[in-house]
C-alpha cells in the first residue's frame, strides 16, 4: 500500500502563534528534553529518551523511531506507547514500498515534515530545508491509501519528522494519536529541534561506535601483530587464530605461494576448513588446496568484477554468489557459507592469500505484514498490522565494511610479516649455503692438502728409500771384491764397479761405453784371444742363457794378464733382453793355493812313502822265510821297521797337528802364565836330550805374565831347543832367554852355536817339509814340519817368528808373544 502525496488547498490545521509565557515554558521544556537525550552516548538509550520525551511533550499515544535499512525497508527501533490506546510496533520490519522512494527523497532533500489528520483527510507538508518555506505548512488532501494505512495502525493523527545523519536519511521520528489532534507549529518546531538533536546524538553515537570498533580493531591488530612480528619467528598459526576470532569466523587459513620453482607452497589453517580439491586424472591425480586450483584465480577475478571492488579483497556469500562448480566437493561437506579473502601483497608481489570462513546463521525478522503478494487481502487497505515472523536459516552473515577493513589491515600485517620472513629465510639460506660452500671448499682444500702432503711424504719416502737403495747398491757394488760390469745389447759397457776397474788397471770413466771385449781381450786359459761372437757373454746377450766360465784370461791395460772365472747373466726388462751383467774374479791366488796343495800332496806322499818303503822291504825280507828270524840280521830288519813306523807316526801326527792348527780347528786355551814357569817347564822336558848330546842349556828366566796356551808355547820352545841341540856340536851351550819389549810384547830367543843356516833358507825352513839339507830328516830324525807348527802356534797368539843366522857360527830363533793382564 503506497503513500501518495497529493498536495491540495492549504488549510490551517495547527494552532496559532504561542504567547510569550508558552515560549518560555517551551524553552525550559526543550532544554530539559535535550539534556536528557544527550545524557548518554548509547544509541538505544538516546532513542528511548527521545521517544519518551516527545510523547510526554506532545502528549500523544505512540511515538516511535523508525530506522531505514540500506534497501529502503526499515524497523521500529524505539517506541513510547500508551498500550491502552494503540498497539506496539517495536521491532517490526516494514518493507521498502511502505515508504516509497520519492517520499524518502523528499524527507532527505527537503527535510519534509508531514502532519496527517485522517478525520479531515488532510496532510500538511512543511519543509525545514528552506528557511522561508520552513514557517509554512502546506495542506492538501491526503492520499486515501495513506489514510487507510494510518488507520490500519490505529492512528487518526500523525506527525513525521525525518532524522538525517550526514546526508543520509537515517530514520523518521513519528507520533501517532488514536483521535484527531491538531499539531501546532511550535510543536512541530520543537519536535524538529528534538529530531535535529537526535541526529547529532546519532552522529556522536556513531562516532563512539566507530571509535569502539576502531579500538577493537586496533586491539585485534595488536594481538595478531605480536605473533606476526615477533623477532624470533613468525607464529602464523597463533596470528591466524586471533584473526579468525577478531573477524568472528569459523575458520581461516593463510596460503603462502611458492617463492620460486624449487620451493613449496605453505598452508597454515585454523578452525573449520574446506576440503582439498582433486586435480589431474588417473594416476596423476592429486589433492591440492583451493588456492592452488586453476579455478581460484578465475573465481577471484569474477568475484572482484561482480563486487566492483579493487583488489585486495573478495567475498563469496554462498547465498548471493555461486561458487565454481569444481569447488562443491570442497565446501559442500562443510558448514561454511561465506569466505572473505584478502590478497597478501607487498611491493606489488602477491605472497599469498588470507581467507576467513563463516558458517551460516539463522536470521529472524518480524515483518509488519504478510509478504504474500497473491493474498487477495493484500489488494485492499490493510486492516491491521498483524505481525509475521520470518525465519531464514543457515544464511550467510554479511561482512561489514569495518570487518573488511579490519581484514585488510590484518592482511597487510600478514603480508609484511611473510615478506620479512621470506627475506630472512632467503638471507638465512644464502648464509647457510655460503657457509656450506665455504665448508665444502675448505674440506676439499684440506683433503687436497692432505693428499698433497701425503704424496710429498710418499715421494720423499720413495726418494729416500730409492736413495738408500741406490746408496746400498753403490756400497755393495763398490765393496764387492768381484769385478762387476754391465753391458748393453751391443756389448758396450754401461756400468763398471771400482773392483773391476782396479783389476783391469783402468779408470772407471775410461771403460764406460767401450766394448768390454776389446778392453779385456777374452782369451783361453792358454792365452789365445778369441772373437766376440765366440764369447759366452755374447751368447748370453743373444739367448739369455747364464754362462759360468772358470778358466779364461783377461788382459790388463798394462798388457799383463790374470786368470779369471766369471758368470754372465742377462738383464731383462719386461721379458726382453736389454743387456748382461758380468761378475768376474781374479783367480791367481786360488791357482797358487791349488798348486801348493798339489805340491803338498806329492810331498806328503813322498815323505810317507820313504819310511813305508823301508818297512815294507824289511817285512818282505823277514816274511820270505829266507832269513832266520832269530838272527841278528832279522833283528836289524825289525828295528828298521819299528824306527820307520815311529817316523811314520810322527809324520802323520805332525801333519795332522799342523793342519789342525792352521785351519783353526785347534782352539788355543789362553790363560795368564808366568814366562819363567813356561821356560823352566820346557827346559825340563829337553834336559835329558841335551845331556845326551852333551849340550848345556843356559836359561835367563823372565818373570812376566803371558796371555798364552801354555802347552802350545811349551811345544814351540821344546821344538826350538831340540833343533838347537840337534844342530849344535857337543859341549856347546844353547841359550834361552826372554825380554819384555817396548811395544808390550815378550821376545823369546833360542840361540845355538851350531852349523847355521844359509841365508836363502832363512824363510823357507818355516814352510812344511823344508829342510836345509835333505839328509837332515834322515840323520836327525826330523820331519821338516816342526818350524811350520811353531809358526802356526805363534801366529795364533798374534806374534811372529823368524831366524837370524850366520853359517858355521850358529842360529838365533826368535818369536814374540803378548803379555797377560
Ligand atoms: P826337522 O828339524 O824335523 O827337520 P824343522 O822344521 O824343525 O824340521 O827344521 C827344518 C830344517 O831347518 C832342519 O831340517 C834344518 O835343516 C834347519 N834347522 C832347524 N833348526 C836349525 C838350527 N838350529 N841350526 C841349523 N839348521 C836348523
Amino acid at each position: 500500500m503506497t503513500q501518495h502525496n497529493n498536495f491540495s488547498n492549504s488549510q490551517p490545521e495547527y494552532s496559532a502563534q504561542p504567547n510569550s509565557r508558552e515560549i518560555d515554558s517551551l524553552g525550559i521544556l526543550l532544554h530539559r528534553m535535550i539534556n536528557r537525550i544527550r545524557q548518554s552516548l548509547e544509541l538505544s538509550v538516546i532513542l528511548s529518551a527521545t521517544v519518551a520525551e516527545v510523547r510526554a511533550f506532545l502528549n500523544t499515544e505512540r511515538v516511535k523511531i523508525y530506522q531505514f535499512e540500506a534497501d529502503g525497508s526499515g524497523e521500529v527501533v524505539a517506541e513510547s506507547v500508551d498500550q491502552q490506546k494503540l498497539p506496539s510496533l517495536l521491532g517490526q520490519h516494514f518493507p521498502a514500498e511502505d515508504i516509497p522512494q520519492e517520499m524518502r527523497e523528499l524527507y532527505l532533500k527537503e527535510r519534509q515534515r508531514t502532519i496527517v489528520n485522517v478525520a479531515s483527510r488532510k496532510i500538511g507538508m512543511s519543509s525545514s530545508a528552506n528557511s522561508e518555506k520552513g514557517a509554512k505548512i502546506h495542506f492538501r488532501a491526503v492520499d486515501p491509501c495513506h489514510a487507510e494505512y494510518l488507520m490500519a495502525m490505529g492512528a487518526q493523527s500523525s506527525l513525521v519528522v525525518p532524522i538525517v545523519d550526514a546526508d543520509r536519511l537515517w530514520g523518521l521520528l513519528v507520533s501517532h494519536h488514536s483521535v484527531p489532534r491538531i499539531v501546532t507549529k511550535n510543536e512541530l518546531e520543537v519536535v524538529q529541534l528534538i529530531a535535529d538533536q537526535t541526529s547529532v546524538a546519532i552522529a556522536q553515537s556513531n562516532l563512539l561506535e566507530s571509535t569502539r570498533v576502531q579500538a577493537q580493531q586496533e586491539a585485534a591488530i595488536n594481538r595478531v601483530g605480536q605473533f606476526l612480528h615477533s623477532m624470533t619467528q613468525m607464529q602464523l598459526q597463533q596470528a591466524l587464530k586471533q584473526t579468525v576470532l577478531a573477524l568472528q569466523g569459523s575458520g581461516g587459513r593463510v596460503y603462502i605461494a611458492p617463492q620460486n620453482l624449487e620451493s613449496e607452497s605453505q598452508l597454515v589453517v585454523s578452525g573449520e576448513q574446506p576440503l582439498l580439491l582433486a586435480t589431474g586424472e588417473g594416476n596423476g591425480q592429486s589433492l591440492i588446496p583451493l588456492e592452488k586450483h586453476p579455478s581460484w584465480q578465475v573465481w577471484l577475478k569474477n568475484t572482484l568484477q561482480v563486487n566492483r571492488v579493487v583488489l585486495p579483497w573478495a567475498i563469496a556469500d554462498f547465498d548471493l554468489h555461486s561458487l565454481p562448480s569444481d569447488w562443491d566437493s570442497a565446501f559442500k561437506p562443510t558448514k561454511i557459507k561465506s569466505i572473505l579473502t584478502i590478497k597478501l601483497e607487498y611491493r606489488q608481489k602477491t605472497l599469498g592469500y588470507l581467507s576467513i570462513f563463516r558458517q551460516g546463521i539463522d536470521i529472524e525478522t518480524i515483518w509488519a505484514k504478510r509478504p504474500d503478494r497473491d493474498d487477495p487481502r493484500n489488494q485492499f487497505p490493510r486492516q491491521s498490522f498483524e505481525i509475521w515472523r520470518e525465519l531464514q536459516q543457515n544464511k550467510a552473515r554479511q561482512w561489514t565494511n569495518s570487518e573488511i577493513e579490519l581484514a585488510q589491515n590484518l592482511g597487510s600485517h600478514f603480508a609484511i610479516a611473510i615478506y620479512q620472513y621470506q627475506l630472512y629465510q632467503q638471507i638465512h639460506t644464502l648464509n647457510t649455503s655460503l657457509e656450506l660452500k665455504v665448508q665444502e671448499k675448505t674440506e676439499k682444500l684440506q683433503q687436497a692438502n692432505q693428499k698433497l702432503v701425503q704424496e710429498i711424504s710418499d715421494r720423499l719416502k720413495t726418494r729416500a728409500s730409492l736413495e738408500r737403495l741406490s746408496h746400498q747398491n753403490k756400497l755393495i757394488l763398490n765393496s764387492a771384491g768381484e769385478g762387476i760390469y754391465g753391458l748393453n745389447l751391443q756389448g758396450e759397457t754401461t756400468f763398471v764397479n771400482p773392483a773391476a776397474a782396479k783389476m783391469l788397471g783402468y779408470q772407471i770413466d775410461k771403460v764406460q761405453n767401450q766394448p768390454m771385449h776389446e778392453i779385456v781381450n777374452h782369451s783361453t786359459a792358454e792365452g789365445m784371444v778369441y772373437s766376440w761372437q765366440e764369447n759366452p757373454i755374447y751368447q748370453t746377450l743373444q739367448t739369455g742363457e747364464v754362462h759360468y766360465v772358470t778358466n779364461e784370461i783377461f788382459w790388463r791395460k798394462d798388457k799383463s794378464s790374470f786368470p779369471v772365472e766369471y758368470v754372465s747373466t742377462p738383464i731383462k726388462e719386461k721379458g726382453q733382453i736389454v743387456g748382461a751383467v758380468v761378475i768376474f774374479k781374479d783367480i791367481t791366488e786360488r791357482q797358487i793355493i791349488d798348486r801348493m796343495k798339489d805340491e803338498f800332496v806329492s810331498v806328503v806322499s813322498h815323505e810317507l812313502r820313504t819310511p813305508l818303503t823301508s818297512i815294507r822291504s824289511s817285512i818282505t825280507l823277514l816274511s820270505s822265510g829266507r832269513i832266520d828270524l832269530k838272527s841278528s840280521k832279522s833283528q836289524r830288519l825289525l828295528e828298521i821297521a819299528v824306527d820307520n813306523s815311529n817316523r811314520l807316526v810322527r809324520l802323520i801326527n805332525d801333519i795332522l797337528d799342523l793342519e789342525r792348527i792352521k785351519s783353526g780347528k785347534v782352539t788355543m786355551f789362553k790363560e795368564n802364565h808366568n814366562a819363567a814357569d813356561v821356560i823352566t817347564d820346557a827346559v825340563e822336558i829337553v834336559q835329558s836330550i841335551a845331556e845326551k848330546a852333551k849340550i848345556n842349556i843356559s836359561v835367563t828366566p823372565l818373570s812376566v805374565q803371558l796371555w798364552i796356551d801354555r802347552d802350545r808355547i811349551i811345544q814351540t820352545l821344546t821344538n826350538l831347543i831340540s833343533n838347537a841341540i840337534k844342530f849344535s856340536p857337543p859341549n856347546t851351550v844353547v841359550t834361552l832367554d826372554a825380554h819384555l819389549q817396548s811395544d808390550g810384547t815378550v821376545r823369546f830367543q833360542v840361540k845355538d852355536c851350531g852349523r847355521g843356516i844359509p841365508p836363502e833358507n832363512l824363510e823357507t825352513i818355516f814352510d812344511r817339509f823344508q829342510q836345509v839339507d835333505a839328509s837332515d830328516s834322515r840323520d836327525r830324525g826330523g820331519t821338516g814340519l816342526g818350524l811350520a807348527i811353531c809358526r802356526s802356534i805363534v801366529q795364533q797368539h798374534g806374534g811372529h817368528i823368524w831366524v837370524e843366522s850366520v853359517l858355521d857360527q850358529g842360529s838365533t830363533f826368535c818369536f814374540t808373544l803378548p803379555t797377560g793382564h
